[in-house]
C-alpha cells in the first residue's frame, strides 16, 4: 500500500508518521514519548548492517540489541505503536533504508521521523536517503536526540580558528554557562578548574572496590538468535549471566550505586590500574550514557549534589564532572568537525598490522594481557587501560592508526564512532598530529610499573631497557618508548611539552641509542610473540 497525500477522509490511521529510533537512542524521557499517539509508529531494527561494519564484542551486540528489546517492551506498556524488526524477522532486508522502503510502502507513511544520529556514516544514509524520496509524497524530519549539552558544532564554534583544540577551554566555558561545580561569586568551587594533580595515586587494596551491583540477565535465547544468524563477534559473551544495564531504571541504580560507593574514591585513583580489578573505582556509566538511557546532564547534576552534601570531596567530583561535560562534549564536538577523514588519519605514518594476541590476550606482557583480558571478558577496560597500556603500546609499536581504530570501536560496550574515534585516532594515536592531545600519550614500563601492580608479576624486567637482567628480559615498552621518540624526532623534537625527553636523548651516549634502537627492532620483528 502507497500513500495518498490528497485524501484527507481518515487521515490519522492510514497515513501514519514512522519515528525511526536507533540501537543508540534508548531515551524514554526523550519528547517523542511523552504522550503515544495512534498516528505514530515508533520503528526499531536489529541489523546485519550493525552486527557486521565492525567486529563487535559479542556483549556489545547482544546488550545493544537486549536493550532495544527492553525499550520497545516499556514503549508498548505506555501505549505507543512499535514495529520492531528482529534479526530473525523474515521481512528483515538487514539494511537500514531497504527496511525503511519496506515500512513505508508496508504503513502507506507520509512522513518519517528519526533523531539525529551521532555516528557521521548513519547520518549519511539516513540524508541521502531522504534526498531520494519524493517530498511530495513523504515528508523526512531529523529532529534532535535530546542528549548532548553543546549542539554537534558548539565545540568548533568555541574553538574557532585554534589550531589546538584544548577540552579545557570549552570544559571552562561549559562550567560558567551551566553553573556546575560554581561558587557564588562565579569562581570554580575550591579555586581551582582541576583538581587533576590530587588524581594520581596507586590503588593497593584500601580503599576496598565497591561491590559490582550491575544487574543479572540471562539472555542465552538472544545469544542463540545471534549467534544462529552467523554474526563474528569476539569476547566472551557472559551470555547467561549478563551484567550490562538495559534499560534507564537499571541505569539509574548503577548511578546511585556508584555515587555512593566509588564516587569519593574516583579522583584519588582515576589512574591506577590493578590486574585482578577490571572496575576499581570507575562508574562503568559509558554504555547506559551513550545508549541515551542516561543523560549526562542528570549524571553530573548527581556528582555536583554528592560534593555539596559532603558525601565525595571536590576533587573526586571535579574530576568525574570534567570526563562528561569537559571530555565527552569535546571529542563528540571534535569527531563532527573533523568528519569525514578523521578516522584516517595516520599522521606519524604507522603502518604495522596488529599482532594476533589483540583478540585473544594471548601476551606474555602481563600489564597487556591483564587490560586485553579486561577488555575481551567484560567488553570493558577504564580509561588508563585503554590509553596507557593498549593504547601506549600500540603508540610506541607504530601499529596502524585506522586497524586499531577499528579493533577499539568493536572492542567495548560504549563504543560508537563520535567519541571512540577521537579517543583513538586523536588522544590514543596521536594520528591527527595533535588537535586533540597537546602531546602523544606514550610510557615506559616506570609510569606502568608505579600505577599498576602488573610489573610484579610480568616474564618482563620493568627495570631493564636492553637484553636481560635479573633473568628477565628488558620489557618491550622500555626500548619501544625511546625508539618512538628516535623515530619521530623531526615531528616532535620542538614540541614544548616533550622538552626534558628530547634533552635525556641529546645527552644519551650514542652506543646507548644504538643499543635501544637494535632491541626496539628485534621487539618488533617478533610482536605476535611477545
Ligand atoms: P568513568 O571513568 O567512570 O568516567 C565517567 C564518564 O565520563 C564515562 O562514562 C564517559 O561517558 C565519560 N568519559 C570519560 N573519559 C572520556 C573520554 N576520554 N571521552 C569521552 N567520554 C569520556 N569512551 C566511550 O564512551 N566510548 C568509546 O568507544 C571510548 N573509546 C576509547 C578509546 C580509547 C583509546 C580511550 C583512551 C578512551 C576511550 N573512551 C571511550 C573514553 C573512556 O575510556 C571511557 O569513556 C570510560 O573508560 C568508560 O568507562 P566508565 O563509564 O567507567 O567511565
Ligand atoms: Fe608491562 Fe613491562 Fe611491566 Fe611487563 S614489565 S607488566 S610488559 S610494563
Amino acid at each position: 500500500m502507497h500513500p495518498n497525500p490528497n485524501s484527507h477522509s481518515n487521515p490519522a490511521p492510514t497515513s501514519p508518521t514512522l519515528r525511526l529510533v536507533l540501537g543508540d537512542q534508548l531515551n524514554p524521557l526523550h519528547p517523542w514519548f511523552a504522550t503515544p499517539q495512534p498516528h505514530v509508529v515508533v520503528v526499531m531494527m536489529e541489523l546485519r548492517q550493525e552486527t557486521d561494519y565492525v567486529r563487535h564484542h559479542a556483549q556489545k551486540v547482544l546488550g545493544i540489541f537486549a536493550a532495544m528489546r527492553d525499550f520497545a517492551r516499556h514503549l508498548k506498556v505506555q501505549g505507543h505503536r512499535v514495529r520492531c524488526v528482529t534479526l530473525d524477522d523474515p521481512s528483515n532486508r538487514q539494511h537500514l533504508t531497504a527496511n525503511l522502503d519496506a515500512l513505508v510502502a508496508h504503513y502507506g507513511a507520509s512522513a518519517v521521523a528519526w533523531q539525529q544520529p551521532d555516528e557521521w556514516r548513519l547520518d549519511e544514509q539516513l540524508n541521502a536517503w531522504a534526498q531520494a524520496q519524493n517530498p511530495a509524497t513523504l515528508t523526512c524530519t531529523a529532529e534532535d536526540s535530546a542528549h548532548f549539552m553543546l549542539p554537534r558544532d558548539g565545540v568548533a564554534q568555541l574553538m574557532g580558528q585554534r589550531k589546538q583544540w584544548l577540552m579545557e577551554h570549552h570544559y571552562r566555558h561549559l562550567r560558567r554557562t551551566t553553573g556546575v561545580l560554581m561558587d557564588a561569586h562565579g569562581q570554580p568551587e575550591g579555586g581551582q578548574w582541576n583538581f587533576d594533580h590530587d588524581n594520581r595515586q596507586a590503588w593497593r587494596g584500601d580503599p576496598p572496590e565497591p561491590t559490582d551491583t550491575r544487574p543479572h540477565h540471562d539472555h542465552s535465547a538472544l545469544w542463540a538468535t545471534i549467534q544462529a544468524a552467523g554474526v563474528v563477534t569476539m569476547g566472551e559473551p557472559q551470555a547467561a549471566d549478563f551484567r550490562w544495564p538495559l534499560n534507564r531504571a537499571e541505569s539509574l541504580e548503577l548511578l546511585a550505586a556508584f555515587v555512593a560507593h566509588a564516587l569519593p574514591h574516583f579522583g584519588a585513583f582515576q589512574d591506577a590500574m590493578a590486574t585482578q580489578r577490571f572496575r576499581l573505582f570507575h562508574s562503568l556509566l559509558s554504555f547506559s550514557l551513550n545508549t541515551k538511557m542516561l543523560n549526562p546532564a542528570e549524571v553530573v547534576q548527581a556528582a555536583e549534589a554528592a560534593y555539596r552534601a559532603g558525601q565525595a570531596p571536590l576533587a573526586a567530583a571535579e574530576g568525574f564532572i570534567r570526563q562528561i561535560l569537559g571530555w565527552r562534549e569535546h571529542v563528540r564536538g571534535v569527531y563532527w568537525a573533523h568528519m569525514p577523514g578523521y578516522t584516517e588519519r595516520n599522521a606519524l605514518n604507522h603502518t604495522r598490522p596488529l599482532p594476533h594476541w589483540f583478540w585473544s590476550g594471548d601476551t606474555r606482557m602481563a600489564c597487556v594481557a591483564s587490560a586485553l583480558r579486561h577488555s575481551l571478558d567484560h567488553a570493558y577496560a577504564h580509561h588508563i587501560e585503554r590509553l596507557m597500556v593498549i593504547g601506549n603500546f600500540a603508540l610506541l609499536a607504530g601499529l596502524h592508526p585506522h586497524e586499531v581504530h577499528r579493533w577499539y570501536l568493536g572492542v567495548y560496550i560504549d563504543a560508537f564512532e563520535w567519541v571512540e574515534a577521537p579517543n583513538t585516532v586523536g588522544m590514543s594515536q596521536w594520528a591527527d598530529g595533535g588537535l586533540l592531545a597537546t602531546k602523544p600519550y606514550v610510557s615506559s614500563a616506570a609510569y606502568i610499573a608505579k600505577m599498576g601492580d602488573a610489573c610484579k608479576g610480568c616474564a618482563y624486567n620493568p627495570k631493564a631497557r636492553v637484553g636481560t637482567a635479573n633473568g628477565k628480559p628488558a620489557c618491550p615498552f622500555n626500548a619501544l618508548y625511546w625508539a618512538f621518540f628516535l623515530r619521530h624526532q623531526e615531528r616532535l623534537g620542538k614540541n614544548p611539552r616533550l622538552g626534558m625527553v628530547f634533552k635525556q636523548l641529546e645527552r644519551m651516549p650514542p652506543e646507548d641509542k644504538a643499543a635501544l634502537q637494535a632491541q626496539a627492532d628485534t621487539t618488533l620483528a617478533r610482536l605476535d610473540s611477545l
